[in-house]
């Protein structure tokens, strides 16, 4: 599995439709302060379900949809299209490409796409759950955790070898069949 395209509309500073077609290995953003590279990692986390704007580097949720410029009036949606190659089966679904689009308005109205299907985010978080991928996985790493990573307790820091190794689902899912 891979990322193999990112569309941006009306996303933080894209404005206009802005789209990131991926290959297979290592990409590197590069660009200015400011220019928009974290913007394009929050795209990634923002379309796979993140609901906490924090984590989006903003106060609301609504911080997310293209504030305006000079230049030109604000958005009134944002919208991201994420395709993920799963020609190799990694995801759960018989496609071997899996779109996700998320899309939320000014007054806070919000839909998720599974391949153009109008989809829960319960769904999103489903195709992706062994995946690695998704909210709460360290699949995308900030450059503020970097940090609080390397100063983390031991225990801590366990946890996260444990989730690379793919070892914690299983610890969690025990855990979960305990309390039943
Ligand atoms: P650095 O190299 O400093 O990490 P960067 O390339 O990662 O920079 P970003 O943090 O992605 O830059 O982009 C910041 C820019 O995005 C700022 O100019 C900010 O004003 C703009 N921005 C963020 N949210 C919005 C929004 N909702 N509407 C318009 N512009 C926005
Ligand atoms: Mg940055």
């Amino acid at each position: 599995m891979y990322l193999k395209s990112l569309v941006l509309k009306g996303f933080k500073s894209f404005a206009d439709r802005s789209a990131l077609t991926l290959e297979p290995g290592i990409t590197a953003v590069v660009g200015p302060n400011g220019s928009g590279k974290s913007n394009i990692s929050d795209a990634v986390l923002w379309v796979l379900g993140e609901r906490n704007a924090k984590n989006l580097r903003g106060q609301a949720m609504e911080d997310v949809i293209f504030a305006g410029s000079s230049a030109r009036k604000a958005s009134g949606l944002a919208e991201v299209d994420l395709v993920l190659d799963n020609s190799d089966g990694t995801l759960p679904v018989d496609f071997d490409e899996v779109a996700i689009t998320r899309r939320m308005y000014r007054n806070g109205e919000s839909e998720y796409l599974i391949n153009g299907t109008v989809a829960r985010r319960m769904d999103v978080l489903d195709i992706l759950h062994d995946s690695g991928l998704g909210t709460g996985t360290h699949s995308i790493i900030s450059q503020g955790s970097l940090d609080s990573i390397l100063q983390s307790k031991p225990e801590d820091r366990r946890a996260l070898i444990e989730e690379a190794a793919g070892v914690l689902k299983h610890k969690q899912r025990k855990a979960k069949s305990e309390r039943k």
